[in-house]
């Protein structure tokens, strides 16, 4: 089976494009509304990062999420498609002076700090604006994922966070610190994550620090448990949206929240990866001394998952309905890792058919480079066509 796309819009455009499914979009968004809304105190923000085309940003606005910031062109571009500074967290561990400031100025919810030193420059950025900064600390749980290595981030060894050893006195130095207020914990163990049981064991790591917590009469108003929710690059018809229930329902079970406590959530991929398609045309079959290449029009610059984390994204001829053949799908960088699939059966291809990576509305777009000095591919939503 494949994907249904507005065939006939798209023969007149320009590709490579991305093509976005808001329809989709809509409907990952309401199943994630009506999971959250069962339990209390669940609030969900989307991480801009995975895909900050305004066009999506206003959708997943409307729905009400929160926006989760990794830099401050993400705090702007969240504010300037409406999203309330109000439900802007924002995370790094390098923050720059100009980000803060902005942070602070906007009135942001929070800022994840990520090391003591951190905290020092976010106290005095407060202090001289009279300001008092909302903190939460980002904690390195060094818990595993079960993902690509290039995407795992809760381990000792990763540069993320504050070990759990140093938390009491990350915590006892905001206390004493003027210009900032300590309103909660913050936890991101990492990305494509579909074994429940990682996010299980972030929750019983969790439960042993509010343990500690507890002990030294430390409040703490808000968990944010990150990220991670993986999705079905193998099926993105048959799957299109993320089990959402098995997520939460993992969080509600496993953790044992504080009367009043939220816990906040930060999805990307999941809100946004299967909505999305690169289009692209064939240039050329080129027969090799012993492969088949189809050599399309869009490559790493576009979406550069397959070249950096040797990822998987579903290929499919939208223009033929001949038999399979096997081809290897490569772009046309000046780079051997410029290569999109490899012995992929797909119907037989010619020059000018029109090809679907799917999956991709999640770090496809967003990481598109100028490289060879090729133009950025544009974003299409569904109601264009
Ligand atoms: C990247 C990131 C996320 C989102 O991760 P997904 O795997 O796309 O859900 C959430 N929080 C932080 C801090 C991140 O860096």
């Amino acid at each position: 089976m494949k994907g249904t796309f507005p065939l006939g819009g798209f023969s007149g455009l320009t590709t490579p494009f991305y093509y976005y499914d808001t329809d989709l979009l809509r409907s990952t968004l309401r199943a994630i509304n009506d999971e959250t809304r069962r339990h209390d105190g669940f609030v969900v923000h989307y991480a801009v990062k995975a895909n900050a085309n305004p066009k999506l940003l206003n959708v997943i606005c409307q729905a009400g999420l929160g926006a989760d910031c990794v830099s401050g062109g993400e705090i702007r571009a969240s504010i300037g498609s409406g999203f309330s500074p109000r439900k802007i967290v924002y995370a790094g561990v390098g923050k720059s002076d100009w980000e803060i400031d902005l942070g602070l100025q906007k009135g942001i919810f929070c800022f994840n700090v990520e090391s003591v030193a951190e905290l020092e420059v976010i106290n005095e950025r407060a202090h001289a604006v009279g300001k008092i900064a909302p903190i939460a600390f980002r904690i390195n749980p060094d818990v595993g994922a079960h993902t690509h290595s290039n995407i795992t981030t809760g381990l000792a060894e990763n540069k993320f966070g504050i070990a759990m050893r140093d938390m009491i006195s990350a915590i006892e130095q905001a206390q004493a610190m003027p210009n900032v207020r300590f309103i909660g914990l913050h936890f991101h163990i990492g990305s494509q994550i579909l074994n429940m049981g990682d996010f299980a064991a972030l929750c019983n790591r969790i439960n042993d620090l509010q343990r500690e917590l507890d002990l030294r009469h430390i409040p703490v108003e808000h968990i944010n448990v990150g990220g991670g929710l993986g999705i079905d690059y193998d099926h993105p018809n048959r799957v299109p949206i993320p089990d959402f229930k098995s997520y939460f329902d993992t969080y509600a079970r496993h953790l044992q929240l504080r009367p009043g406590q939220q816990l906040h959530f930060e999805l990307g991929r999941a809100v946004v990866a299967q909505c999305g398609s690169l289009i692209t045309r064939c240039l050329y079959v080129k027969q090799g001394a012993v492969k088949k290449f189809v050599i399309v029009d869009a490559g790493m610059t576009d979406l550069i998952r397959p070249a950096l984390y040797q990822a998987y994204h579903k290929i499919e001829n939208l223009s033929s309905e001949e038999d399979k053949e096997t081809y290897d799908i490569v772009g046309p960088i000046c780079e051997s890792s410029d290569v999109f699939g490899k012995s992929i059966d797909l119907n037989a291809t010619h020059r000018g058919d029109l090809i679907a990576l799917r999956s991709a509305g999640a770090y496809g777009e967003i990481m598109a480079s100028c490289y060879n000095c090729r133009p950025l591919p544009p974003g299409y939503i569904k109601e264009e066509f």
